[in-house]
């Protein structure tokens, strides 16, 4: 493109980096033989009950603009979802049909944070937190978690260092793309209670509450959730998706939830970004929540033993610096002597075969770094780590 029509443009449309994650992607897409473990997503299609009740709604015709803030029977159903696993009621009224996590995200940006705001993330962080607020022309402030024996860890005093007189909101991840990092409930807490006292915003995102595992290794059920922790009234967000549960990561179809007394804003908001996700794909969703709880167990079961696998082969290795994740299905792990993320995931892509997210994606704290999604076919997640430790043996 030219350089005038660039300067042109809005700065903030601009400047947007080049998501690391995509530009790995780009370089391996479509090479034969290659196992990718770049992207948040498995390998199994979305199963066909989904496909179906999505296939049926468009042959019955539900092809016209729909309310903005999602089906009444998807948002009913949501909140029943919610219901089953936190044992207490929610209203439909409080959850909004998206575009996707991403979209979610987007608009509680959009909400919160413009021109001349901070909004806080803990890093390494997945890039579109930070991608948002810049398309909004607010900045993301990052406080580094460290790395050590114990995996990662968030120093909460640090956390709350950050916050200044332009902080609108915390981002809390949790667990988290890419590190795995899951918050304790009593982290949840203290954070809850600082934002009140500060009267700021939480980002909420628990996309991944479900793939959370205990000291065993196996599923251990829901990570700890500011969901039972707030009231109705908290200034609190969550972003969630049908992407990872129910393989629909194609589909591009989530839930904003929020304070109920927010919905006109919500709804303005849909209207003027895109005014609203197609029926029949909410159609689908409906079938996701109320018939897929055995899918998505399978999903949460195949992880775990994709985490076993990985966890094993980087145990055999001594230069691996690498703390099983608590949650989430990525291993996040870095190789003495490899120290340049994004000139190792290319040259695994070429000479390895395999396809990993460059730890730099994430922020500079994971630089040194590379992010393997484990959500995998076993034999496949076993092939790829065999190319990985072969190829760390004899690359230089
Ligand atoms: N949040 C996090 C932390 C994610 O990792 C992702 C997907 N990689 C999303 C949100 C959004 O997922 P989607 O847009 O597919 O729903």
């Amino acid at each position: 493109m030219s350089q005038s029509l660039m300067t042109a443009l809005r700065a903030s449309a601009a400047h947007l980096p080049e998501s690391l994650i995509v530009k790995a992607f780009k370089h391996g897409f479509g090479k034969p033989g290659l196992i990718p473990l770049w992207a948040g997503e498995g390998d199994i299609p979305t199963p066909a009950f989904i496909c179906e009740a999505a296939s049926a709604a468009l042959t019955r015709g539900e092809t016209f603009y729909m309310p903005n803030r999602g089906i009444p029977p998807l948002r009913e159903a949501i909140a029943r979802y919610h219901t089953r696993l936190f044992g207490r009621s929610f209203s439909a009224d409080e959850f909004f049909v998206t575009g996707g996590g991403m979209q979610a995200v987007q608009l509680a940006v959009q909400m919160i944070a413009g021109a001349g705001d901070e909004v806080v993330v803990p890093g390494p962080a997945w890039p579109n937190f930070r991608g948002a607020l810049e398309c909004n022309g607010a900045k993301a402030v990052t406080v580094p978690m460290s790395f050590g024996r114990n995996g990662w860890q968030l120093d909460l005093d640090a956390l709350f260092r950050s916050v200044t007189p332009r902080t609108k909101a915390i981002v809390i991840n949790s667990p988290s793309n890419p590190t795995g990092w899951t918050a304790s409930e009593a982290e949840l807490r203290a954070i809850l209670d600082f934002t009140r006292a500060k009267g700021l915003w939480i980002i909420a995102d628990e996309i991944y509450m479900r793939f959370f595992y205990g000291a065993d290794g196996k599923p251990g059920g829901l990570a700890p959730s500011f969901q039972t922790l707030r009231t109705t009234t908290d200034r609190i967000v969550f972003a969630q998706t049908f992407s990872k549960n129910w393989a629909m990561t194609g589909w591009r179809i989530g839930w904003l939830q929020a304070p109920a007394e927010l919905g006109q804003v919500i709804e303005n908001l849909v209207q003027y970004n895109t005014s609203g996700v197609a029926p029949f794909m909410q159609a689908g969703a409906i079938a996701a929540l109320e018939d897929g709880e055995t899918f998505a167990t399978d999903q949460i079961a195949r992880a775990a033993e994709g985490r076993r696998i990985v966890t094993a082969a980087l145990a055999a290795n001594n230069a691996a610096r690498y703390v099983p994740p608590q949650g989430a299905f990525y291993a996040f792990f870095g190789v003495d002597g490899f120290d340049d993320s994004l000139d190792v995931t290319f040259r695994m892509i070429d000479e390895a075969n395999v396809g990993l997210a460059p730890g730099v994606a994430f922020g500079p704290e994971g630089a040194a770094f590379l992010r393997l999604c484990f959500l995998r076919d076993p034999v496949q997640v076993a092939d790829a780590m065999s190319r990985v430790s072969g190829w760390l043996k004899t690359a230089k």
